[in-house]
């Protein structure tokens, strides 16, 4: 439009007379605005249909009425109308949202521009009011913000989750009550925050804030479950869950993230776990005292009728007294108490294991030699079971052990065998290589399923049932602690119906650093 520029808002003094009828005419044309004039005092003495079809009144109705007709009786009483004028007066425009009142008394929501008309002398001639009814826009708007409080109002009021949303530089937008609750900041102390704040120095190193939203990035949520740190300083156990937020046109503007404390039903599951695992304990422990109680019982049982027999022999016989006699039932009742003395001295070295307190007494000596004392020891056992015993040791094979502890781990293998695998050939053997030596019990008896020979080197572990062979399930268990503790280890071989072949690995010379390890456990335990 052709305007001169000596002043600022003057919009028809200067206009040539032509030009001003089509701008009447433009004016008049438009009814989505009311587009209306005052004069320097607020009285309208311009008026476009636009303005009658908004606030109803009609040309001749509102001509020469103060406009303040238009305000709702608490703006007219804060003196507003006059407040506008003067603003736009001053600044050379004046632009608000407001309510409005129509001439039915009905309210809208006004959206208003004022600017001063200004005469070429520089005075004030009037105002041009421009108002546009933007109620329906205002309505949709309320309740898009009625219900994004309601939803804020939900969000904040929930306590079992932290819901917050971050910007896209991972960077604390919103808190709610559950976050407060969970970790323990108030709202101002973390807005604006990196999320790594909450992460263990750990996760805080290795990035696992960055790579969670950069997983949730990609693809458009993440999951983590994992210690985080409160304000406190303590740790929980949370369920983290990251959704990426995107405008419609597909750019990231933050996350929204839900963590659930998960604390409370970790140690509860933790107590369940520790509970289960003390029943089963005491179970366990219940089973072995009936067990134990049931081996003890046997040889004591045999001493004891042993012993009562050859005080018969005293008694009632006296002129019956036959030395050989005599000597054949303590021959038998000390039988029987070694049986009882081995079996506590097994007690005793797994509560010795148990607590570290293995020793080895370590000498030099030759192996085979061990292995056929030990042979020898166990010739009565052998005999009984119908087993025939081979040792093949062609060479002396000299180290140092702990002579006791290695002729009972044989002993362990040797009576296994004879126990499991009766009426059978038994092969033992030595041999030595080049830093080891390695000795081994072969039998060809029923042999060790495959799923249980892991286990049979555990305490009180078992592959047989108890009704069909006695046994408390601790010989491979102390075998097994005689190899360690000496730097070696034991292996099996075995098949089902081939036979078993139980193997022993030693270091040549088992060193003072076993000993040694076993020494400072004890000093630490002390
Ligand atoms: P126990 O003989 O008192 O049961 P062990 O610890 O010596 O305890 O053996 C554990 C288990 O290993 C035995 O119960 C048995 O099932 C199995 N086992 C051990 N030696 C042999 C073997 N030579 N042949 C077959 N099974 C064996």
């Amino acid at each position: 439009m052709d305007r001169p520029d000596k002043t600022n808002n003057d919009t028809h003094s200067d206009v040539p007379v032509g030009t001003e009828t089509k701008f009447r005419l433009l004016i008049d044309s438009v009814r989505d605005y009311a587009i209306y004039m005052l004069d320097p005092n607020g009285m309208v003495y311009s008026w476009n249909p636009g303005a009658e079809r908004i606030k109803g009144y009609t040309n001749d109705e509102v001509i020469g009425r103060h406009f303040s007709a238009f305000y709702t009786p608490e703006d007219v009483e804060a003196g507003r109308p006059e407040l506008e004028l003067r603003a736009a007066a001053e600044a050379g425009r004046y632009e608000e949202d407001g309510w409005r009142l129509r001439k039915d008394g009905s309210r809208f929501r006004a959206h208003v521009v004022v600017s001063p008309l200004i005469a070429p002398d520089g005075k004030l001639s009037g105002f041009a009011k421009v108002t546009q009814d933007i109620t329906p826009q205002w309505e949709a708007e309320q309740a898009l913000r009625d219900s994004e409080e309601r939803f804020r109002v939900l969000v904040d009021q929930i306590r079992d989750y932290a819901i917050l949303m971050l910007d896209p530089e991972g960077r604390v937008s919103t808190w709610n009550r559950g976050a407060r609750r969970i970790q323990g900041y108030e709202a101002p102390e973390v807005l604006g925050r990196s999320l790594s704040l909450f992460y263990t120095p750990e996760d805080r190193a290795n990035g696992r804030d960055q790579r969670l939203r950069q997983e949730a990035e990609e693809a458009g949520v993440a999951h983590d479950i994992g210690w985080r740190v409160r304000k406190d300083g303590s740790r929980f156990w949370a369920d983290v869950t990251l959704t990426t937020l995107r405008t419609p046109a597909g750019e990231l503007y933050g996350f929204a993230k839900v963590v659930r404390d998960l604390t409370e039903r970790l140690e509860a599951e933790a107590q369940a776990k520790a509970y289960e695992a003390a029943r089963e304990a005491v179970q366990m422990r219940d089973e072995f005292l009936s067990i134990a109680a049931h081996e003890l019982r046997t040889p004591l049982t045999a001493a004891q009728l042993q012993l009562q027999s050859v005080r018969r022999l005293t008694d009632r016989e006296p002129e019956s007294w036959r030395h050989e006699r005599i000597a054949a039932g303590i021959e038998s009742a000390l039988r029987s108490n070694g049986r009882l003395a081995e079996l506590v001295e097994t007690l005793l070295d797994v509560s010795r294991i148990a607590t570290n307190r293995i020793r080895l007494d370590l000498s030099e000596f030759d192996l085979t030699e061990a292995c056929r004392d030990a042979v020898d020891r166990l010739r009565e056992m052998v005999k009984e079971s119908d087993c025939e015993v081979r040792v093949s040791a062609p060479s002396p094979v000299q180290g140092c052990w702990d002579r006791l502890r290695i002729e009972q781990a044989l002993m362990n293998l040797l009576s296994n065998a004879c126990k499991y695998a009766p009426r059978s050939l038994i092969e033992v053997g030595v041999e030595p290589l080049e830093q080891q030596v390695k000795f081994w019990v072969r039998d060809t008896g029923p042999g060790i399923p495959e799923e249980h020979v892991e286990r049979i080197f555990g305490r009180f572990e078992r592959a047989v049932s108890t009704s069909n062979y006695g046994g408390l399930g601790l010989g491979l268990y102390v075998t097994r602690q005689i190899a360690e503790v000496h730097g070696g280890r034991i292996e099996v071989q075995s098949a089902p119906n081939k036979g078993s072949t139980f193997i022993l690995i030693l270091p040549r010379r088992a060193t003072a650093a076993e000993q040694g390890h076993t020494a400072r456990d004890l000093t630490e335990q002390d």
